[in-house]
């Protein structure tokens, strides 16, 4: 397995046949971040940070589309 692919299924998972995000940990309180389009947000102590491109990047490196 190549280190492009070990990268994508940190944040990945493969289910059905379908690619689903696993979702983000607010590094602060530990609970679950809300996904929004350009950032992640923590309903709970309102940590937020913004997405880089490169998950994005990375799915068109090995040709999986959202
Ligand atoms: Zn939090």
């Amino acid at each position: 397995m190549s280190e492009k692919e070990l990268s994508v299924m940190k944040l990945y998972r493969l289910e059905s046949g379908r690619v689903e995000r696993i979702k983000k940990i607010c590094p602060k309180c530990g609970r679950f971040m809300a996904d929004h389009k350009d950032r992640y947000t923590c309903g709970y102590c309102s940590y937020t940070e913004f997405k880089e491109n490169k998950d994005q990047k990375i799915l068109d490196g090995i040709g999986i589309k959202i």
